[in-house]
Order: C-alpha cells, then sequence, then structure tokens
C-alpha cells in the first residue's frame, strides 16, 4: 500500500498542497488498495472511478494554478450506498434497488463535490440500514480489518471497514440507532452522529425519518470534525433540517478541558460489559481527571427502555417509508405477476430480505388500529421521557460517557439468528436518536485478542464543538488511533 493512504486527511491535504503528490495520484493509490483488498473485505458494492477521478482532476488543476483549496478536497471518501450520487448505482444493500441509477445527488453528495472531494465508491450497509453487523446485506458480508472472521458492526459496515483498512481516509454513514458509531468502535476509528436536523436528509433513503442522520467517519477527530463541517447547513430541501449558521467545528479541538464536567452514564457500566471494556472505561475516566475534568456519576432512569421504544418507532416508521417500494417507481419488480395486486406482493416477497420483512410487519403491527395507542403512542410518550433524562442530566454536566458498545466485534454469524441479541448491541447508542443529542465513539483500547474498544461521548443538541474538543483532547492523551489494522 502506498504509504500516504495511511495518513489523516489533515496530513494529504498537506501533502496534496506541497505538492507531494497529486490528487489523481491519491486517489488512484486508494483504487489500487480497493484491488488488493476488498475481496476480502467486502467493503464497497460497487466503485465510481470515473467521478473520482473527475473531481481529482479538477483539484490538480487549482493546485497548479495555485488556487486555495476547498477543505478536503482531492481525500478519498466512501459513500455509504444508501446515499444518492448521479450516474451511481444506489441499492441500500438490497435487491429491491439492485439496479437503480439515482437520477439525482443527496445534499451532501452535492456538498462533498462541490469541496472536490473524490468520492471513490459506494460502501456496503445492512439492507436499508437495518442491522448490527452488516450480515443483513443482500449483496455480501462486510469482514473487520482487525479480524476477518469477525464482524464490522452496521449498519455502516463498509463504511467503516474501508477507512478502518485505509481503502478511503473519510467515509459517510447514517446513523438511525447507532449506524455510525457502533462500527466505528468495533472497526477502532472514529464515528459521529450530529445533532439531529444538522445535516440534510435529502436524497438518503429513508429508514426512520425522526431518527436518522448522516455522519462523518475519519482516522482523527480533526478529520471528523472537518468533514461535519462540510456537509452540515440548512437546506429547503429537508424539512427537518435546522437553519443555523455551519460552524467550523476544529476551531476548537485543542482548548482546554480543566473543569469540564464528565458524566459516566451509570447503567451503562454495569450489565452486561465484558472485562475488557470495563477496563478500558477506567483508563478513560482516569484520562479525563488528568486532563483537569471532574467525574460525575449519572443516572439516566429510563435508558433501559431505549431499545424497546426505538423497535416500535423504528419499525412504524420504516413500514411506512418502505410502501413506495412497489415495484412501479424503482428498482425491482417481479417478472411473473397475473395481476396488480400480485405483481405488488411478489415485487416484495421477492425483493426485500428477511430483517427488513420482520421489521415491516412489526412496523405495521404497532400502527394498526387497536394497537396504535398500546404501542406506537406508547413509545411516543416513552420517547419524550428518555429526552428528558438528558436534559436533567445536562444541567449537572457538559459530556456524557459511556462505551459505545458493552462488547467488542463478535464472530460473523454469532447473533444473525437471533434478532433479539443483535438487537441488544445498539444498547449504549439508541438513546441519542431518540433525543437528537449529537454522539460519537472514539478509539479507547483493545481488548485481549486486539480487538478496538470504542468510548462513546455525547452532548447536548447542538454542542458538536464542545464533543470534538472533548473527543480531540482523549484522543491525543493516548495512541490508540495511531495504531491501524494489520491487513
Ligand atoms: N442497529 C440498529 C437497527 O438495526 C440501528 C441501525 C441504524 O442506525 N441504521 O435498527
Amino acid at each position: 500500500m502506498n504509504e500516504i493512504l495511511k495518513k489523516s486527511a489533515a496530513e494529504q491535504s498537506k501533502a496534496l498542497k506541497n505538492k507531494e503528490i497529486s490528487a489523481v495520484e491519491l486517489t488512484n493509490a486508494a483504487f489500487e488498495r480497493i484491488a488488493e483488498l476488498d475481496e476480502k473485505l467486502g467493503a464497497f458494492n460497487s466503485l465510481t472511478k470515473e467521478t473520482a477521478l473527475e473531481t481529482a482532476k479538477k483539484v490538480d488543476e487549482k493546485i497548479a494554478k495555485s488556487e486555495e483549496l476547498p477543505l478536503l478536497a482531492g481525500v478519498p471518501l466512501a459513500l455509504k450506498d444508501n446515499m444518492n450520487l448521479v450516474g451511481s448505482k444506489t441499492t441500500a444493500s438490497s435487491k429491491i434497488l439492485e439496479n437503480f441509477v439515482s437520477p439525482f445527488n443527496a445534499t451532501v453528495t452535492e456538498k462533498l463535490l462541490n469541496n472536490l472531494v473524490p468520492i471513490v465508491g459506494k460502501a456496503n450497509l445492512d439492507e436499508f440500514a437495518m442491522g448490527s453487523s452488516n450480515e443483513n446485506s443482500a449483496f455480501k458480508k462486510v469482514h473487520n480489518p482487525w479480524d476477518l472472521k469477525k464482524v464490522p458492526g452496521g449498519s455502516s459496515g463498509g463504511s467503516a471497514a474501508s477507512v478502518s483498512s485505509c481503502e478511503a481516509t473519510l467515509a459517510l454513514g447514517s446513523d438511525t440507532g447507532g449506524s455510525i458509531r457502533l462500527p466505528a468502535s468495533f472497526c477502532g476509528i472514529v464515528g459521529m452522529k450530529p445533532t439531529y436536523g444538522r445535516v440534510s436528509r435529502y436524497g438518503l433513503i429513508a429508514f426512520a425519518s425522526s431518527l436518522d442522520q448522516i455522519g462523518p467517519f475519519a482516522r482523527t477527530v480533526e478529520d471528523a470534525a472537518n468533514l461535519l463541517e462540510v456537509i452540515s447547513g440548512h437546506d429547503p430541501k429537508d424539512s427537518t433540517s435546522l437553519d443555523l449558521p455551519v460552524e467550523h467545528y476544529a476551531a476548537h479541538l485543542n482548548d482546554d478541558i480543566k473543569g469540564m464536567k464528565v458524566g459516566v452514564i451509570k447503567e451503562l457500566m454495569t450489565e452486561g460489559l465484558s472485562d475488557d471494556v470495563a477496563a478500558a472505561m477506567q483508563r478513560a475516566i482516569e484520562d479525563y481527571k488528568k486532563l483537569g475534568a471532574e467525574i460525575v456519576e449519572i443516572s439516566l432512569p429510563n435508558l433501559k427502555h431505549s431499545i424497546g421504544i426505538y423497535y416500535i418507532l423504528a419499525t412504524a416508521e420504516c413500514s411506512s417509508n418502505l410502501a413506495r417500494f412497489d415495484g412501479v417507481k424503482y428498482g425491482y419488480r417481479t417478472p411473473d405477476a397475473k395481476n396488480l395486486m400480485e405483481m405488488y406482493t411478489k415485487t416484495r416477497a421477492e425483493g426485500f430480505g428477511p430483517e427488513v420483512k420482520r421489521r415491516i410487519m412489526l412496523g405495521t403491527y404497532a400502527l394498526s388500529s387497536g394497537y396504535y395507542d398500546a404501542y406506537y403512542k406508547k413509545a411516543q410518550q416513552m420517547r419524550a421521557l428518555v429526552t428528558q433524562d438528558f436534559v436533567e442530566a445536562f444541567k449537572k454536566v457538559d459530556i456524557l460517557i459511556s462505551p459505545t458498545c458493552p462488547n467488542t466485534a463478535f464472530e460473523l454469524g454469532a447473533k444473525s439468528s437471533d434478532p433479539l441479541a443483535m438487537y441488544l448491541t445498539d444498547i449504549a447508542t439508541i438513546s441519542a436518536n431518540l433525543a437528537g443529542i449529537p454522539g460519537m465513539s472514539v478509539p479507547a483500547g483493545f481488548d485481549k485478542d486486539g480487538m478496538p474498544i470504542g468510548l462513546q461521548i455525547l452532548a447536548p443538541q447542538l454542542k458538536e464543538s464542545r464533543l470534538f474538543n472533548a473527543a480531540h483532547k482523549f484522543e491525543r492523551a493516548n495512541d490508540y488511533y495511531l495504531q491501524l489494522a494489520k491487513i
């Protein structure tokens, strides 16, 4: 592998400006790495070589004319395959969209292209972003770069694996219940879910619209902060996007955190925690103390309900969002239907995988008359209580910390026949989506088998700068982020 691929985006940007390498060379180096590795890894559903090289050429033209480069120009990026890029297939890793070609760009894609970020390919995911291990892709499983027998986490497993293995320097994922933070933690990189509404969802294939949010993957907190800056902002095409100015998040990375109040989430420090993750948490707490932070224990009494709430709301929303895949407007249509009704039912029966069908059925049930009040309405009420827990907590502390997951990456196949065990993987991440607050996972050490452990940091709504600051200080107090998967 070309050594430049191991560098951070900040370092690659510098190398481009200093003409140590051209953007076309850097992009080609990424494609060579993908060619050498991706058969084993399965991180990409498709490559977008033409678009990427076209963008890289524009960067080189600017450099030749000594023009100023936009943030992250020329740095190779993987786009999760549920975001539209004109001319590329956007499959959501589903058979029902296997041959669907994007007719328009997602807003995040537009922003990346405006900043001349070469998009090298579409990253594999769990079908329609439903899953925690990336085993639910209709096409192929993604393998964890640290141990190919293990899962990379999901649903943005391809995005995380590509950055962790240096196939790409950056990636975008979407996070509905933890799909950025969990794979970041399992793959030993940084993954961040912004405040709900900070990033436009236009052009993202909807899973659960009140929870979905697009966010960055990177190998350093600084790179993630810069990528968030590039993709954030108000978008009239997404009515839930916030009309607030975009901040320069990297400006506060080095602010002193002396006196910062760091809350440790009590409920996530006990049950089911592996010994290695527990030890990593103790080390993280000590690191924050050394940085001058004050550690406070915080209880979130309703957190235990978050998985139950999520699996009613997310499935209800997905049953409605996925109604559009009916064989008429886009994607797959069954070849042999005798009438319209049969065309709908066969198309959906043949096009959706088992987990997606399970979610549609659960959601349809929760929304059906007679059950709506008992399930959907109750879950909405409970969601308000979870949100209120965070409001109370953030009156006492500036940020909250917990493990991103009680355990490290598990073996492929270990949980795929037990949906409930799989759902429980998200115990630490889901509540941030219910409350709409920003959260991230930062590398926090390794277990006895050398698998990465993630520290989750949460902040109040729109306090992304504080989150990046606290994460950067922790990152630089250790050298975990410098260790790369040996693959
Ligand atoms: N693992 C969770 C699920 O399967 C979260 C997925 C996500 O964040 N997209 O729903």
